[in-house]
């Protein structure tokens, strides 16, 4: 069977379909620069207000030009656990800026909410934990593990 359950990510253009993912980067035109993740992503329903917080929290940590040296690559379910992707475009800037320890915090940030994710039910936000639904890992509430 397949360990994936997740919707398409693609309508026929190629183009991303996942309404959340649009929501998020539009919530967050600093962080996104109004660009979509460049690989492919998919925020889960549940997980939207944790990952909103989440680039809120990275937004004030690192403020508009600290969010310019780093780049959202890829937001995604994997093991019943948000993962969250960052690329820092330049090292050797960011070592150079005040951000360098701002961006251990941003870390921490991340660190926190995937952890925070896997007691978060992914369809409803629910407190749950951790279930192995036929071999695949879902954090989902007792609502949800049902239907
Ligand atoms: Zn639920």
């Amino acid at each position: 069977m397949s360990s994936s359950s997740n919707p398409p990510l693609f309508d026929q253009d190629g183009d991303p379909i996942d309404p959340a993912l649009h929501r998020l980067v539009a919530t967050h035109p600093v962080l996104f620069r109004g660009r979509l993740p460049a690989v492919a992503s998919y925020v889960p329903a549940g997980w939207y207000p944790l990952v909103d917080e989440l680039c809120r929290s990275i937004e004030a940590e690192l403020g508009p030009q600290g969010c310019e040296k780093i780049e959202v690559r890829q937001i995604k379910e994997k093991f019943a656990g948000l993962r969250f992707y960052l690329v820092e475009r330049s090292l050797a800037d960011v070592k150079s800026l005040p951000v360098e320890d701002a961006m251990d915090r941003v870390h921490a940030l991340i660190r926190t909410a995937c952890e925070q994710s896997e007691r978060t039910c992914q369809k409803c936000g629910a407190p749950c934990v951790v279930h192995d639904v036929g071999g695949y890992l879902a954090a989902l509430c007792d609502t949800h593990l049902r239907g």
